[in-house]
């Protein structure tokens, strides 16, 4: 049901990584599953896309919970991509393999405690808010160096990175500043000598930008309509 979506959106990538001079193989495609039965998810695990990301706590333990049964579970790498609540963690850290949308300190310091707990080292990414309107969650770029000094005294997480979304518009061009300036922030950042390891993972583009997304140096889109909806692009 989906493969006509894959091949088209693998089409996609190939061409934008082609024009950006990029290796098509870097880039990793996270299917948002929010709102999507668990059937759908099993089937593009089928057809290979293993990263599965969805946005409220609870939709994901009910889903994680139904597919721990099936052989499938053991293939799948599950990411938070909404906002967290403190109280939430706990749960969080449980079934995610990367935690997107860490925004605060606080937060940060929340999961490195329940983590420890569970003798994790939790995989997470900095959501940044590069536009005004896009949502309004993530730390602003000017906050993330300090953000990275302080965590850095929290041992069971480990930060991969950085997400952002693009505000809403009607033309994806209109998106362009705001990947660069993430891509930027983190060059930037790993240009910096207190950092003990580069942050590599850049995930920005969704269904209606990545193309753009990749052009400016994302490897990791997040795709929900692109894969699910029947005849969306
Ligand atoms: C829903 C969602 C996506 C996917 O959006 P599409 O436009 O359907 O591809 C990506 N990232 C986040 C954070 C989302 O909430």
């Amino acid at each position: 049901m989906f493969e006509d979506n894959l091949f088209e959106i693998r089409r996609r990538i190939i061409s934008a990584s082609g024009k950006a001079d990029r290796d098509a193989e870097s880039i990793k495609v996270v299917a948002i599953s929010k709102n999507r039965p668990l059937e759908q998810i099993i089937e593009v695990v089928k057809l290979g896309i293993t990263d599965v990301g969805e946005n409220r706590i609870q939709e994901a333990i009910l889903k994680h919970n139904s597919i721990r049964n099936t052989s499938y579970f053991k293939l799948i790498k599950w990411h938070m991509v909404g906002h967290l609540q403190t109280n939430k963690v706990k749960e969080a850290v449980k079934i995610f393999d990367l935690i997107q949308s860490v925004d605060s300190l606080r937060l940060a310091d929340k999961i490195d405690k329940e983590a420890a707990k569970i003798n994790k080292i939790q995989d997470i990414l900095i959501e940044v808010k590069t536009s005004p309107e896009a949502t309004k969650f993530g730390m602003l770029p000017d906050e993330t160096v300090t953000f990275l000094r302080d965590a850095s005294q929290f041992k069971n997480i480990n930060i991969r990175g950085f997400m952002t979304m693009a505000p809403m518009v009607d033309d994806p061009e209109k998106c362009r500043p705001y990947f660069r300036l993430l891509r930027e922030l983190r060059n930037k950042i790993n240009g910096l000598s207190t950092l003990n390891h580069e942050l590599l993972t850049l995930s920005m583009g969704m269904t209606d930008d990545f193309q753009v997304a990749i052009e400016e140096g994302s490897n990791m889109i997040r795709l929900g309509r692109a894969i699910f909806d029947v005849k969306n692009m």
